[in-house]
């Protein structure tokens, strides 16, 4: 098993969308962009950093994240 991400990839790792920092899921398994609302896939160890195919944290209460949302 090789699930855990290495923390040093995110320093060359932004979102596609907001081109803002992402971090490790508490599961591991993914990327979230807290800016966006947006979970990223890791296959094989490699993030899918591709927003078509990232998935809305916003899901759940039914609210698109605002695309031009700042942070802090
Ligand atoms: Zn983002």
């Amino acid at each position: 098993m090789n699930d855990h991400f290495n923390q040093e990839v995110l320093n060359f790792i932004v979102c596609p969308r907001c081109k803002g920092e992402v971090r490790v899921s508490e599961d591991g398994t993914g990327l979230i962009c807290d800016s966006c609302c947006l979970l990223y896939d890791i296959k094989d160890g490699i993030p899918v950093m591709i927003e078509e195919e990232a998935h809305c944290l916003d899901d759940r209460r039914g609210v698109r994240p605002a695309p031009d949302r700042v942070s802090e």
